[in-house]
């Protein structure tokens, strides 16, 4: 590995807990195998993962964290809110701030000593692309859902079934030129960015990844390989499947813990509480950092999982933020009486650390990728209750393709429920009934637990030595420092030469630089 340790790569995340999360561990795996690795985000994100930087840095690894400032102020977003989770919303300027980062990306990589050899850009960071052609640094882009959802929006746009629908979201339709049976419609098939007023952020993102020097998505072969292939073959871009980063996971337990955030509760206490469950036993709920349930549907599914009489520990972040839902949990005394088998988190739970104790039997997940991989990852299977975006195509893969899932029942996002219904889908009756299918001690739940354990060591020994997406990492490492070698050979200018000469905005990126700020944001406590 003589030439990757010359290497450094920049990271440049989304600021948003299941695109950092990922790029962390990708952080991780990358200096593990030789280059030194800068992780670049803002200061709230920055706070958020240092503890597992800081413990990738105990291990010997050389990972970095460079704070930049973000620009929501000056678009009239609050000091403080950086990150998709503190909003109660999608807020148009909060993206307009993201774009703006590009400012202060180029400072930074203006003031560096050396060019980095790659610029490795979650996929919602198109604005990433103008910083790089200004410097002269190769750019790969990084996706965070699965390449079974990519592919599958990629055949809708580019066979033109989304115009055929226009605003019609429940219009049923087949995805086209897929390699299985997928059925849904727009609502539940709706792309990274596919909402009025936000068209400019789509077409830069397709844009950004058509002329990107190679793809990067974080899963395997083992269960997503044909999804893969076909989307490489589409998209024309090399590409490489290099996850699940979650399986990587060796750092020790604090940082483990803490991945993301700090928890809300003592990891310790929670392995003390599963400790005393039998193997299996106990169900984990969590509808990850973005997705928030109506308190109408929480109190359904707070009466399904009573009634069921299972173990359960519930990450129950609304209970920060809803009136409602305290009102429930405290005064209506629901955490009181199942305080002897039911744990509640109310906030940021430690997720992994929880999903890797053997007493975890059953996920009720809002199929976020980064929970699906981590269900896969640690053989537990799945309760599948998507929010949504790309959350119901890993609920498909999970139940259809996967066969380690049992559907909840939700049909569609939350948005597109009937005034009537009150946010409600799934009633507390169903929920018990789909939880024992889970829990299920009879062939088909024995069948399901043995698939996913199998699917589980797959994924381990996919991210180790000669397995595939370990093979796929060291690919693109060879492929940048080729590509990095090549660059620098065709430059003759001095490093700070051309830099100093023009600006982004110079170049014709990071147009529209005074967007006025929407109403004031709110920001979720
Ligand atoms: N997560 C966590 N504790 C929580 C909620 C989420 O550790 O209480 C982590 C989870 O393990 C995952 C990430 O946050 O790695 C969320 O990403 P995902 O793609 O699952 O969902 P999103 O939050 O993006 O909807």
């Amino acid at each position: 590995m003589a030439a990757s340790t010359e290497l450094h790569f920049l990271l440049v995340p989304l600021v948003a807990q299941g695109h950092i999360i990922p790029m962390v561990d990708l952080a991780r795996i990358l200096a593990a195998r030789g280059p030194r690795v800068t992780l670049v985000t803002t200061p709230v994100n920055a706070a958020r993962n240092r503890a597992a930087v800081e413990a990738a840095n105990r291990a010997g690894l050389a990972v970095e964290l460079v704070e930049l400032p973000f620009p929501g102020p000056q678009l009239g977003i609050p000091e403080g809110l950086e990150a998709i989770d503190q909003l109660d919303k999608e807020h148009i300027t909060f993206f307009h701030a993201i774009w703006k980062m590009a400012e202060p990306l180029e400072e930074y990589i203006r003031a560096l000593p050396r060019r980095p050899d790659c610029l490795i850009a979650d996929a919602c960071n198109p604005w990433t692309a103008g910083v790089c052609e200004l410097f002269d640094i190769p750019r790969l882009v990084m996706h965070c859902p699965s390449a079974y959802y990519l592919l599958a929006v990629h055949n809708l746009f580019a066979h033109g079934v989304y115009d055929s629908v226009g605003d019609e979201d429940m219009a049923p339709f087949e995805v086209p030129d897929f390699p299985v049976r997928a059925v849904g419609n727009k609502a539940t098939f709706r792309g990274f960015f596919q909402f009025p007023g936000i068209e400019k952020e789509q077409r830069d993102m397709i844009d950004a990844e058509a002329t990107a020097d190679g793809l990067l998505i974080n899963t395997f072969r083992g269960v997503e390989g044909v999804f893969v292939d076909a989307y490489a073959a589409a998209l024309c871009r090399r590409t490489w499947a290099v996850g699940p980063t979650c399986a990587s996971l060796s750092i020790e337990d604090d940082a483990k813990a803490g991945r993301g955030n700090r928890a809300d509760v003592d990891a310790g206490r929670i392995v003390s509480w599963l400790d005393a469950r039998p193997p299996a036993s106990v169900m984990y709920i969590s509808f990850g950092s973005i997705a928030r349930l109506p308190a109408k549907q929480l109190a359904e599914l707070a009466r399904g999982l009573e009634n069921s009489g299972r173990p359960f520990v519930w990450a129950i972040k609304e209970a920060k933020s809803d009136a409602a839902v305290r009102t429930l949990l405290d005064d209506e005394g629901f955490e009181e009486r199942v305080k002897d088998r039911g744990l509640l988190v109310r906030g940021w739970a430690p997720q992994v650390t929880i999903l890797s104790h053997p007493a975890v039997g059953g996920f009720l997940t809002h199929c976020g990728w980064n929970a699906t991989l981590e269900a896969i990852s640690h053989g537990v299977p799945a309760l599948t209750w998507p929010s949504f975006c790309d959350q119901f195509s890993s609920e498909r893969l999970l139940v259809d393709v996967l066969d380690v899932g049992v559907r909840s029942g939700v049909k569609m996002p939350v948005m597109n429920v009937p005034e009537e219904a009150d946010g409600v889908q799934v009633v507390s009756g169903d929920v018990e009934k789909v939880i024992n299918e889970l829990m299920d001690d009879g062939p088909a739940g024995a069948a399901r637990r043995c698939r996913a354990k199998e699917l589980a060591a797959e994924a381990r020994a996919t991210m180790e030595e000669g397995g595939s997406s370990y093979c796929d990492l060291t690919d693109m490492i060879s492929f940048v420092s080729e590509l990095s070698r090549k660059t620098t050979h065709e430059r003759d200018t001095s490093w700070t030469a051309h830099p100093m000469h023009f600006t982004a905005a110079e170049l014709g990126h990071n147009k529209g630089d005074k967007i006025e700020a929407d109403a004031a944001l709110e920001v979720q406590s």
